[in-house]
């Protein structure tokens, strides 16, 4: 027994001094910098630019015959009305219509060009929602030190952002030694697949690679992290994939005085009660463990001292982050059940009962593993399983280990000294994963500052940005441009 004891005393000093030891050697990821020079901007100008751009609806619906065609050209004159130097000077041609490409020829043309992305549509505004804007939606307001108006955050300010960039440096005589391409889609909030994914195929048959991409995903956020001061600019390296699954059971309908023991609705709600309660596994890794590994080391010491031992502590803390819907989305493929349908009729009973789940893929999972999951977990012929669409997978991790990444934060660091910057798993969808056999390097991140309170904000009511704001964005922008160039 004794010598038990002493067993134990043994392993518990040793085990302290590992965790001690791996702590010790966790060292910081962010790289010292020096801050990028201030630029004189024309800010009421820029400031008219965005403005003027949320005043034209140009509208994503989910039903194709509401589409405005009269917006979105009306965008297109917008854009070469406010900007007449950069369609003077670039190449610019439509794509598909109504999605726009321009290039800004480099000096040097053995050399690999980059892209900037962002998307000109906007999700709609619900109309039982319209009174609770306090500016309205459309009418681009400029009010308290803030511009008002959907699309504000997502994403005309990074479109706006970026062609106010462009146009600075064009008239400060500037010409970049790599050529840069601007795309913006059209159709972005409905999966890019008439505009973005066009301005890729297009590009694919010219045989155009780049050296990075960068889009929409990730942003400058305050206060979400915890154990984090710092503002944390949060640099998507992947996004998960997607698909809807239809669950249909079907039965003899009839009337609901003498029902069977198990009707349709039953069954299905069965099954689909099975998949919450038995969710796909969560797991750690990249890009996710790659954020922790960013982030630990600028925590408090309880907390890198688990980051720092995660072959120790990985259940510990997948446990934690399953807790909130937020972290628990970063580290599992998630189950949200978002339709069902039965009997038009309260008396009568349904002859086919139907559910539809939603799954949002992570990084290690695919559609045919969740596909398999749902057959595993159902375990009931009687529910028809069948994917809705196509699915997609989630896209390829870019390897944050490419100078091209530690570039880029460098670059944020520059523009926004004393900002943290992490890898992260984007949750929703871009255009950016249309891009992804273009280049292994995918960004996906706009340097708009984002409170806790903001995140309600886009697809939601009062959507806004601060002149402050967007002012950041263009140096960011501006400063970007040049160190590729
Ligand atoms: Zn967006």
């Amino acid at each position: 027994m004794k010598r038990f004891w002493q067993f134990l005393g043994v392993f518990l000093v040793v085990l302290v001094i590992v965790l001690i030891a791996n702590t010790l050697r966790f060292t910081r990821l962010q790289p010292e910098v020096t801050p990028a020079a201030d630029v004189a901007l024309d800010e009421a100008a820029l400031v008219r630019h965005l403005s003027g751009g949320l005043a034209i609806q140009t509208v994503s619906y989910q039903d194709s015959a509401r589409f405005d065609s009269t917006a979105f050209n009306r965008f297109h004159r917008y854009l070469e009305t406010v900007y007449p130097e950069i369609f003077d000077r670039l190449e610019s041609e439509r794509v598909n219509d109504y999605s726009l490409l321009l290039k800004w020829q480099g000096k040097q043309s053995e050399l690999k060009p980059v892209l900037l992305m962002a998307h000109m549509d906007v999700v709609p505004v619900d109309p039982r929602t319209r009174s609770q804007w306090q500016q309205p939606p459309f009418s681009g307001a400029v009010a308290d030190g803030f511009i008002w108006g959907r699309g504000a955050i997502d994403d005309k300010a990074s479109l706006f952002g970026i062609l106010d960039a462009v146009q600075f440096l064009l008239n400060q005589g500037f010409q970049p030694e790599r050529t840069i391409y601007l795309a913006f889609g059209h159709d972005e909030e409905l999966g890019g697949n008439r505009g973005a994914r066009r301005i890729a195929e297009r590009l694919a048959r010219r045989g155009i690679k780049f050296d990075w991409v960068l889009d929409e995903g990730g942003a400058r956020t305050g206060g979400l992290m915890p154990g984090v001061q710092s503002d944390v600019a949060m640099v998507g390296v992947a996004e998960k994939g997607y698909v809807s699954v239809e669950l249909l059971v079907e039965g003899t309908g009839g009337h609901s005085s003498m029902p069977p023991l198990e009707t349709p609705v039953g069954i299905l709600c069965k099954a689909i009660a099975a998949l919450e309660e038995h969710q796909m596994p969560a797991e750690l890794m990249p890009p996710v463990n790659q954020m922790f590994r960013y982030l630990g080391p600028e925590m408090p010491f309880g907390m890198k001292l688990v980051m720092a031992n995660l072959w120790l502590f990985q259940g510990l803390l997948t446990t934690q982050l399953s807790q909130s819907p937020t972290t628990n989305a970063l580290i599992r493929t998630t189950t949200a059940p978002t339709m069902l349908e039965g009997s038009i009729k309260d008396n009568v009973l349904p002859a086919r009962a139907r559910g539809v789940v939603n799954f949002r893929i992570r990084p290690g999972d695919s559609v045919e593993s969740v596909i398999q999951h749902i057959r595993k977990t159902v375990q009931d012929d009687r529910v028809n399983i069948r994917v809705l669409g196509t699915g997609r997978n989630p896209s390829p991790v870019s390897d944050v280990r490419a100078p091209q990444f530690q570039w880029l934060v460098r670059v944020i660091r520059e523009v926004f000294p004393g900002t943290l910057v992490a890898p992260s798993l984007v949750v929703g969808g871009t255009d950016a994963k249309h891009f992804t056999e273009l280049s292994p390097n995918v960004y996906r991140f706009i340097p708009v500052k984002l409170t806790p309170d903001d995140l309600h904000r886009f697809h939601g009511i009062n959507e806004r940005i601060s002149i402050q704001n967007y002012i950041d964005m263009v140096k960011f922008y501006v400063h970007l441009l040049r160190k590729a160039a």
